[in-house]
């Protein structure tokens, strides 16, 4: 029987959605799979057992406060040990900041394969990713030998919570070796306490917005849907937020339920980053503006007049 390594995210005591996402993915490549997740931090043991209720058969963490925040040399020690220890034939994790830094390290450290950025699985080992920055899409089959597989957020459904499922966590003996990297502080940059990245609806703004100030009116918005404020590059660069905000190319890749775009121009190195998004809405003051080619809504118009009655409306629903 197959066995896949799904590795979870555990942050602020919760799992990333992603994670279960990730059992999902590796369910679909082959549903008699053993499925065994892994968990790494300090203190995370009690939320490891959470793991359970998605369908994964044993739960495994390295528990460890020289894991407390997220180091390259810190994961890579614990993997290899728990890699070693299991012989898997994959390895499924989300493509997220983490999963794009590791997977690559541990593929070449292995000498094994990697698709990343993985949107859908077709009949086991048939993987769809994206490529050229989203205009094309590549089909990638693995023959055999292990493979790191990343998955992109919000594409591939999670199995439903059971909460009736339950086990306890196994510890891995790994040991992590003084770190040359020491995290000192963790600056939070999300404005709304939703994860861009996981966000259902996404508000982002871009040079349009005119100032740091104006993107209270994104913020306020972002609140009422439950969302996350996200930004161009062009508003990055202006200093109007931060670039933890940005979106596109280079910057963060999302795929939420719902997109506004406002006072963004739709640039090819945005829209990169957005496209995939399942509801694109537009508000931009110039008809021709390139976003409203992708849109499936556009409200041509000044975005000052526009955003607030947006947010009073749906205050009312
Ligand atoms: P603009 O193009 O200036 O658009 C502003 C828009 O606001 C205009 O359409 C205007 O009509 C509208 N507007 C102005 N005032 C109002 C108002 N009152 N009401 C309504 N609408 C209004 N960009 C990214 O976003 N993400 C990336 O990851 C990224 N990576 C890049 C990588 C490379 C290598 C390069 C070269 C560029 C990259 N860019 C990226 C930059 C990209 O090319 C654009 O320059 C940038 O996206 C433009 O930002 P913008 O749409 O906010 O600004």
């Amino acid at each position: 029987m197959a066995k896949f390594l799904v590795i979870g995210e555990v942050k602020d005591g919760a799992f990333r959605n992603v994670s279960f996402e990730a059992v999902g993915a590796a369910k679909m490549i082959d549903e008699s799979a053993e499925t065994v997740g892994v968990v790494l931090g300090s203190g995370v043991t009690d939320a490891a057992d959470t793991f359970y209720q998605y369908g994964v058969d044993r739960v495994l963490t390295v528990d460890d406060e020289k894991l407390e925040n997220y180091t390259p040399e810190g994961w890579t020690q614990a993997l290899l040990t728990v890699i070693e220890q299991e012989n898997p034939d994959g390895i499924v994790m989300g493509h997220t900041s983490i999963g794009r830094d590791i997977t690559p390290k541990l593929a070449s450290r292995l000498g094994s394969g990697l698709v990343s950025d993985v949107v859908a699985i077709e009949g086991g080992a048939t993987f769809i990713r994206p490529i050229y920055s989203g205009k094309a899409f590549e089909k990638v089959e693995i023959e055999d030998g292990l493979t790191f597989v990343t998955i992109r957020p919000n594409n591939i459904p999670a199995p439903e919570q059971d909460s009736s499922l339950n086990g306890s966590a196994e510890a891995v003996q790994a040991e992590i070796k003084d770190l040359d990297t020491v995290i000192k502080e963790v600056v939070k940059n999300t404005t709304s306490g939703v994860d861009l990245s996981e966000a259902s609806v996404i508000v982002a703004g871009g040079r349009g917005m005119k100032n740091e100030e104006n993107f209270k009116i994104l913020d306020e918005l972002a609140e009422v849907l439950n969302g996350a404020v996200g930004a161009s590059r062009g508003a990055c660069d202006a200093e109007y937020c931060d670039y933890a905000l940005q979106i596109g190319q280079t910057g963060k890749v999302v795929t939420p339920d719902l997109y506004i775009a406002v006072g963004l121009s739709g640039a090819i190195q945005h829209v990169a980053g957005m496209s995939n998004s399942k509801i694109i809405v537009a508000i931009n003051k110039d008809p021709e503006a390139d976003i409203f080619s992708i849109a499936d809504y556009g409200i041509v118009g000044d975005l000052f007049d526009i955003v607030p009655k947006l947010t009073e409306e749906f205050k009312k629903a």
